[in-house]
């Protein structure tokens, strides 16, 4: 296992985290929180969920491969060394040609194994996605890829066929891209690489390097189809795995596995709020906090989510950090029923985001 993950810059003070350039932002996302939303997304609207969830990585992954080839030569082969580097599993070439058509085969896939064979159909169109997005790049070409194995359908791997399609290639302007500045790290102590694996590990759980922009496309396009319903999918998968997280994390903070005191439930909150700084989702400063009752007022700071959405909304759109916070203080305050409720957001037009926790009984 490695400690450092080339390309992988943090910048905690800011909570913004970029991959192979400073303009393309990522977060360091735990799969069992992706894969929760991928699932209800599929449970709430059919199988167009897949195709939505294909398209906004594509769109995603355009501009991130752009970004980093407006620098460097075109080629596919850096472009699966960077997809190595992801924690989506190890891509292999088992055959391609001078015009990119041919095979990947993609072991350890971070959605499949999730699945465990439980599909009826093929899940990685996430991965699907990526390839289509950075081979219409490289080759300034459409693609159009299809899952032929998959890991979620019981097969032993996954593999992808790449082929050119019909169709005109959008230009892509990354005038709007925003880089980021500031005091950078490539070292976080939780976070190890298995470069055999082609896995990405957050402590215990394993985890995968996302565009930042494409779960908050994610959660645009599923708004149009599912209403409200979107956000309270997005806010539930990340509170379901940051429970599993916190709980795993634990003794890793504290050293010890038993009842957490009130002087301990201090220590960790402010354990915990150091993490989504490396996770580069949001930065939280707490504004007001009574560690017994529990109640605390969170500002947040360049949430990832409300970054990506250009116009302004009615509705704050944070509720994946709102999920966050819920599933840590359930674990913090076991037996009570916590309640997180973004009460401003950067998408409104405020200048931070503002969480406000507190116990129903
Ligand atoms: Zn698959
Ligand atoms: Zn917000």
């Amino acid at each position: 296992m490695e400690k450092i993950i080339e390309g992988l810059v943090f910048r905690p003070k800011e909570a913004v985290t970029t991959f192979f350039d400073d303009r393309n932002r990522v977060i360091v996302y735990g799969i069992t929180g992706y894969s929760y939303i991928q699932k209800e997304f599929v449970k709430a609207s059919g199988p167009i969920a897949y195709d939505i969830i294909k398209n906004a990585v594509k769109k995603s992954a355009k501009l991130f491969i752009s970004e980093i080839f407006s620098k460097k030569e075109k080629s596919v082969w850096e472009f699966i060394r960077i997809l190595n580097k992801m924690g989506i599993g190890k891509v292999e070439v088992v055959e391609l040609n001078d015009n990119g058509e041919g095979y990947l085969k993609l072991e350890n896939s971070f959605i499949g194994e999730y699945y465990r064979g439980q599909s009826d159909r093929a899940v990685c169109d996430y991965v699907i996605g990526l390839l289509e997005g950075g081979l219409e790049v490289i080759f300034e070409r459409p693609f159009l890829c299809k899952e032929i194995y998959c890991v979620g359908k019981g097969d032993s791997f996954c593999e992808f066929e790449t082929r050119i399609s019909k169709g005109k290639v959008e230009k892509i302007d990354l005038k709007g891209i925003k880089e980021y500045k500031g005091e950078k790290t490539n070292k976080w102590d939780l976070l190890e690489f298995d470069s055999e694996e082609g896995t990405v590990w957050e402590g215990p759980n394993r985890a995968a390097i996302f565009n930042s922009s494409c779960i908050a496309m994610i959660q645009q396009e599923m708004e149009k189809i599912t209403g409200p319903a979107a956000y309270t999918i997005i806010k539930n998968g990340n509170k379901v795995a940051t429970n599993i997280f916190v709980k795993q994390l634990i003794p890793t903070f504290l050293g010890i596995n038993k009842l957490i005191t009130s002087f301990m439930k201090k220590k960790l909150v402010e354990e915990l709020l150091k993490v989504p700084n490396y996770q580069g989702t949001i930065h939280l400063v707490i504004e007001e906090a009574d560690y017994k009752k529990p109640y605390f007022k969170f500002r947040g700071y360049n949430s990832f989510l409300a970054e990506n959405y250009k116009n302004k909304t009615n509705r704050p759109v944070c509720d994946f950090i709102s999920g966050m916070i819920e599933g840590a203080a359930e674990i913090i305050y076991p037996g009570k029923h916590i309640i997180c409720v973004e009460n401003k957001c950067i998408a409104t037009g405020d200048n931070y985001c503002e969480f406000e926790v507190k116990s129903s009984f």
